[in-house]
């Protein structure tokens, strides 16, 4: 058994998912699993018409909910033309917008948007998706079966970014999942949603998708996870920054994780871990592109000599610096500090300490006013905002001399405001200001990777 994942951009419209429908049909006998995505671009746009009815907007989004369904429904047109079952789905289309349209008036009348309404507004969108790609399949004569993730996929209750409960969700996909897969059946089923055990519905946080297939692919002892996407494999630098970037054939799932946690878009932070504990291996492919050969992304890739693999950066990142107003850093005062972010859920990405002050990042802000509130209480606090983190990573960079040296003479003229590296001897780690991004990813893809380097695991991509 196989899981195939399919990011929206690789479900965009009926085309798209015609393409899609292919691939998975030459995987047949290998038993694959589809999980979907929400179709490109509309996860954003539930959550924005949840945001503006907040804001009294209403009729905005009401015109970006009709927009949605218009999409929606050109798509299942386009996508189905002989099954008796097209009105059916319509209908359902229609009842699924009535119902968002009516949430979202509660939501202007009311002045309240909680994290529970707002996963029930996004979910919709990976639920559409998976009903119209189920009837795609059907079209092409495959005996296939829609699972409802939230009827396996268990997880807390932290709206917005709920946490799976592995042992229940194994539990639960192995005698739902399983008796379908034995019938011959191919399963269709949602990324990024899931339920509480009360059945409430939740979702696993932006990008969740790649998790979910990682999920269910390491419960069910899946032989591979594929994860499909718009782009070649995990590339140097995000491709949208330099159009230039090579591939990677092979990359450690520790330098994948890392690169994902700061900003590489491509895979979701939290896919790695559950392939890792089963020594699964992902591979990313590009559904524009089928022939390529993707990335492999598993637990020991063979020793490279490549010092440095990819750049990655996030931006939208708060500076927190934080004095201690005794002359002096008195045991205890990191101790102090970090309780703050604890108590507040907030994590703290990079740290650098000197004698007197500490400095950290953060990029969720919900809770920064009660955060510098505790802090004051023993320290004063200056935050910087809109920053970014870029994060250079390699399993060999802490082994290499020079690396360093290169990294600040491509980034002489970028201030860089705060450094760390080692924790994880894999990767370097700075800060700079936001709208320093794009020259300063350019200017170290130009210093590591251009011309492409003559090792095995870079593959230049052709445009
Ligand atoms: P999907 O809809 O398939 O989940 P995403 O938009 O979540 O797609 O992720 C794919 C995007 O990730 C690419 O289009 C690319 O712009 C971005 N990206 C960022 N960094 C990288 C990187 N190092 N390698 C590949 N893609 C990257
Ligand atoms: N549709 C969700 C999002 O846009 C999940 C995903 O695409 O992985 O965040
Ligand atoms: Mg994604």
């Amino acid at each position: 058994m196989i899981m195939m994942k399919f990011g929206g951009t690789s479900l965009e419209d009926a085309r798209s998912m015609k393409n899609a429908i292919q691939l998975v049909k030459r995987e047949l006998p290998r038993t694959p699993i589809v999980v979907v995505s929400a179709i490109a671009g509309s996860t954003n746009t539930l959550l924005s018409a949840g945001t503006l009815s907040l804001d009294g907007k209403l009729d905005q989004a009401t015109q970006q909910l009709n927009d949605l369904h218009e999409r929606h429904v050109l798509l299942l047109e386009n996508l189905v033309e002989t099954r008796s079952t097209v009105q059916q789905i319509l209908m359902d289309l229609k009842r699924r917008f009535e119902e968002l349209k009516n949430l979202c008036t509660g939501i202007a009348i009311l002045g309240e948007l909680s994290p529970r309404s707002l996963d029930a507004i996004s979910s919709v969108g990976e639920r559409l998706s998976s009903m119209i790609m189920t009837e795609g399949f059907k079209e092409e004569g495959i005996g296939t079966e829609l699972a409802d993730a939230r009827s396996f996929m268990v997880t807390d209750e932290h709206y917005g970014n709920a946490m799976p409960l592995f042992d229940e969700i194994e539990e639960r996909a192995k005698s739902k999942l399983n008796p379908l897969i034995r019938s011959n059946k191919l399963v269709v089923t949602q990324g990024y949603i899931g339920a509480t055990r009360k059945g409430v519905t939740t979702t696993l946080g932006r990008g969740g998708s790649d998790y979910s297939a990682a999920i269910i692919g390491s419960v069910l002892g899946a032989q591979e996870i594929q994860i499909w996407t718009d782009v070649d494999g995990v590339m140097t630098a995000d491709p949208r920054i330099v159009p230039e970037a090579s591939k990677l054939k092979v990359i450690s799932f520790k330098e994948a994780s890392e690169l994902a946690y700061f900003g590489a878009k491509v895979l979701h932070p939290s896919t790695i871990l559950p392939a890792v504990r089963k020594n699964i291996p992902v591979i990313v492919y590009n559904s524009k592109r089928p022939e390529s050969s993707g990335t492999r992304i598993v637990d020991n890739p063979p020793k490279s000599n490549a010092a440095v693999k990819s750049i990655a950066s996030k931006r939208g990142i708060t500076v927190v610096n934080i004095q201690s107003t005794r002359m002096l850093m008195a045991y205890g005062f990191l101790e102090s500090i970090f309780s703050v972010f604890g108590r507040h859920k907030t994590p703290v990405d990079l740290v650098s300490t000197s004698e007197v002050a500490v400095s950290l990042t953060i990029d969720n802000i919900t809770r920064l006013e009660e955060i510098v509130h505790d802090l004051r209480e023993f320290a004063e606090v200056t935050l910087y905002e809109k920053k970014a983190i870029l994060c250079i990573v390699g399993e060999q960079m802490h082994t290499t001399a020079g690396i360093a040296d290169r990294i600040f003479h491509a980034l002489r003229d970028i201030n860089v405001m705060m450094i760390s590296q080692g924790a994880s001897e894999i990767n370097m780690s700075l800060v700079i200001d936001e709208h320093h991004v794009p020259e300063a990813v350019r200017g170290l893809h130009k210093e590591f990777f251009e011309p492409v380097p003559e090792l095995e695991i870079f593959e230049a991509v052709s445009p």
